[in-house]
């Protein structure tokens, strides 16, 4: 007989797991609080300008080949490699840096700042390499059944990378570099796990392997959103209902087994399974009263850091700025120090800019730029109050026209701004956190909210907080091993 399943949340997470499930002959529903699927990968049309609101690029491309060769289907949508990768911009030197694959390319932008750069990167490289495809299949890419399964997993891995557990991500790249702009540029990506380099495990230096030689990084031919609409161009075909606009509010369960949820319209929802794309340790304790998971305690875990995000449509067309640029400021250990502590919105911000009509000249009407601005700042339990936003947003938008060069305060067309708060009401992210939880080592693999409930055992979860973790590819891993799960399972 055929099984049904609810999937509750449309984010990448919850549209990739409907698809695999969908192709398997599952009859799948899914409910959504917005009135787009898409979650955190959302769109946002203003004034004859298109933004994409969360990620705009994404490494391990390969992710999304697997999603779709696995039901068989071409990829609906076109990937696009940049190159170079990114561009940093630093306040103290006014230096700009290119950063590109091609390791000769490289050593030339750090001609004069690291002396013999190739060797030194080649040898990082290698060690980044080896640690990376040591524990791609032992660690991430693997279900967990238990702390014993993921400890004997754990003792697989070659007994040569256990420094790299207990030394932080700087003093990896210490080991290897001299010049603070190396250090610094390759230190940027530790931010996305949700800490900073001097307190991430060095084993995450394998995310400069991933963007520098493996794979790269990728963005899709107009606009990120074009991967939600290629998979919901699948979803229809397979039949699957999604319903809009309405939110789960209560869970109803009885004898081990999750029977029905309920939406904030009253509506009741039954189906054989239910799939958890909302963040998996904010529900478990909202609508599962899990102990391990009361607000005290989730307060208590670390998370990734909440974003400030701006969207501008500016006249003119900038120079000087690429498609993804960072700012950062002359005081990195000082600022990376207080980022995630700070009660008070950061003076002289570090901030990434992407301007997708660079590369994709439809998202701007012609002769303009669309710019969406990403400054990670300390989520709503450190910083609660954000009736200060338009402090920051002058801030960086004069920071930002004084560094390209440009009047962009004087020729805005569009501006919209989310604070953590937004974030938070949007998706429910738990106190505005923009990845979910963090991937300190004590909150990966069997220490990660698991993917299949502890106690009702037709409940799964897919997304950034479950395993194996947060960020595009990441997810649809994720999905591929909920799946996996379900199938075997039921
Ligand atoms: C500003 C920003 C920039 C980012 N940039 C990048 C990037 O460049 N590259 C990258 O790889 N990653 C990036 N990320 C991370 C990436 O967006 C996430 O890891 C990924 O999108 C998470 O997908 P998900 O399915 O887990 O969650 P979500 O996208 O949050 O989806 C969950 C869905 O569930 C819905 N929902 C929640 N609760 C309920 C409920 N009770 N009832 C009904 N629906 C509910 C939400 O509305 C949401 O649509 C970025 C994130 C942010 C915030």
């Amino acid at each position: 007989m055929t099984k049904s399943v609810i999937v509750v949340g449309a984010g990448l997470g919850g549209l990739s797991t409907a698809l695999r499930l969908s192709y398997k002959g599952y009859q799948v529903t899914m409910i959504e609080k917005q009135d787009i699927p898409g979650g955190r990968l959302h769109l946002l049309k203003k004034d004859g300008f298109t933004f994409d609101v969360g990620p705009s690029f994404f490494s391990m491309s390969y992710e999304f080949k697997e999603l779709f060769d696995s039901i068989g289907e071409p990829i609906p949508f076109e990937l696009n490699e940049l190159n170079p990768l990114y561009t940093v911009n630093m306040a103290g030197s006014n230096r700009v840096f290119q950063i590109y694959k091609d390791l000769d390319r490289l050593a030339e932008e750090f001609k004069g700042i690291e002396s013999d750069f190739e060797t030194k990167v080649r040898g990082y490289l290698k060690g980044a390499k080896e640690i990376f495809h040591d524990t791609e299949y032992k660690i991430i890419k693997r279900n967990f059944d238990n702390i014993v399964s993921y400890a004997l997993s754990m003792a697989t891995v070659p007994l040569k990378h256990l420094p790299k557990m207990f030394r932080t991500f700087w003093a990896e790249l210490e080991r290897h570099f001299e010049s603070e702009e190396v250090k610094i540029i390759f230190s940027l990506v530790a931010f996305f796990l949700g800490a900073t380099p001097f307190n991430t495990p060095s084993v995450y230096n394998l995310l400069n392997y991933t963007e520098l030689q493996h794979d790269g990084y990728w963005n899709v031919k107009g606009g990120m959103y074009k991967i939600v609409e290629g998979i919901m161009g699948l979803l229809e075909k397979k039949g699957v209902k999604l319903i809009y606009n309405t939110e789960i509010m209560s869970v109803q369960h009885s004898a081990g087994k999750m029977v029905s949820v309920t939406d904030s319209n009253g509506q009741v929802y039954r189906a054989d399974l239910f799939v958890i794309n909302a963040d998996a340790a904010w529900f478990r304790g909202k609508f599962l009263n899990r102990a391990k998971f009361t607000e005290e305690k989730l307060d208590k875990m670390e998370w990734t850091l909440a974003p400030f995000t701006i969207y501008l449509g500016v006249k003119g067309t900038i120079p000087g700025i690429h498609h993804h640029n960072y700012y950062l400021g002359d005081n990195f250990r000082a600022y990376a120090d207080t980022i995630f502590r700070s009660t008070v919105a950061p003076e002289k911000p570090y901030y990434y800019v992407n301007v997708a009509s660079k590369s994709n000249p439809d998202c701007a009407p012609e002769g303009c730029e669309n710019l969406f601005i990403l400054c990670p700042v300390p989520d709503l339990r450190v910083k609660p109050d954000w009736s200060d936003a338009t402090k920051l947003v002058d801030e960086i938008i004069e920071d930002l026209g004084n560094r390209v060069n440009f009047d962009i305060k004087n020729n805005i067309l569009t501006q919209v701004v989310y604070t953590p708060n937004e974030w938070q009401k949007m998706f429910n992210l738990y106190k505005g956190s923009g990845l979910g939880l963090a991937h300190g080592l004590n909150q990966i693999g069997a220490l990660r909210p698991a993917n299949k409930d502890e106690k009702l055992n037709n409940v799964y979860y897919v997304g950034a907080s479950t395993h194996p973790g947060t960020g595009l590819p990441i997810v649809v891993i994720g999905s591929r091993l909920v799946t996996e799960r379900i199938v075997n399972e039921h």
